[in-house]
């Protein structure tokens, strides 16, 4: 499969048109940012942990029923996916309290929630990701309100089988963010599932596990990376482990 030009380049990933009708390339490079890209910093191999991880997971939930844009790794930081008509929704599910819902609401970190919560942001940059909700998301005619309950209900089996996954490796699966884009008018998980965008922890010790190691200065983010993947792809007995530092 060729790579052509580049159709997007956001703040960790790039994706790239193929030869191939209706297949991209999303490319995880080793950029890492925070804070709406406040802080910023390149990080040698961050980009093949997250493919790894992703690319674990994606193959885990088509398994188990959930559609993803996933097709196959072309090397450890290239992945082959479909083409996805992107809704620009972030989907959050949150089991535990902490990050931005501790910030601006009256809980305590650490509180499970339980059913969890849905939250669901604008993908929208210029206007920071603002939280939506059922109505505005219709309004804007993001999506109708069939697919809403579709992508909740995917969310929320999402949750379960990565929760159930990583409990069984001592990770607490605290929230999550995932995308979702139309294939035809098949609703599918695109995007990643990476510790750039879940949130673990360890569930003796409650330390981080992901991309917090790196907004709050926990400690070494790459070393953290290495081992959470190390503990994910492991477990599962893949070869597909990442370069290792
Ligand atoms: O910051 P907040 O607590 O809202 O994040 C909730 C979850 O969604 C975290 O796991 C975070 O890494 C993820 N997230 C993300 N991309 C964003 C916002 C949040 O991956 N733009």
């Amino acid at each position: 499969m060729k790579q052509k030009k580049l159709l997007y380049a956001g703040k960790a990933k790039s994706v790239y048109r193929t030869d191939t009708k209706d297949t991209l390339i999303v490319e995880f490079r080793d950029d890492i940012t925070a804070f709406d890209g406040g802080k910023k910093d390149v990080l040698k191999n961050k980009g093949s942990y997250n493919a790894g991880v992703s690319a674990f997971f994606f193959e885990y939930l088509n398994n188990n029923g959930v559609k993803t844009h996933f097709i196959r790794m072309l090397d450890s930081s290239h992945m082959a996916v479909h083409r996805l008509d992107m809704i620009p929704l972030e989907v959050i599910v949150r089991n535990i309290a902490a990050g931005s819902i501790v910030r601006n609401y009256p809980f305590k970190e650490g509180t499970k929630l339980s059913p969890p919560v849905i939250v669901i942001d604008f993908k929208d940059d210029s206007r920071h990701d603002p939280m939506l909700n059922d109505d505005l998301i219709v309004a804007l005619k993001l999506a109708t309100p069939a697919e809403l309950r579709k992508i909740k209900k995917i969310a929320l089996e999402v949750n379960s089988l990565l929760s159930a996954f990583l409990a069984k490796q001592g990770i607490t699966l605290v929230d999550f963010k995932i995308e979702f884009g139309r294939r035809g008018n098949v609703i599918c998980l695109g995007d990643e599932i990476s510790m750039d965008s879940m949130r673990l922890w360890d569930k003796k010790s409650g330390e981080s596990l992901d991309k917090d190691v790196y907004r709050f200065d926990k400690g070494d983010v790459m070393q953290t990376y290495n081992a959470v993947t190390q503990r994910i792809l492991k477990k599962s007995g893949s070869g597909r482990s990442p370069k290792r530092t």
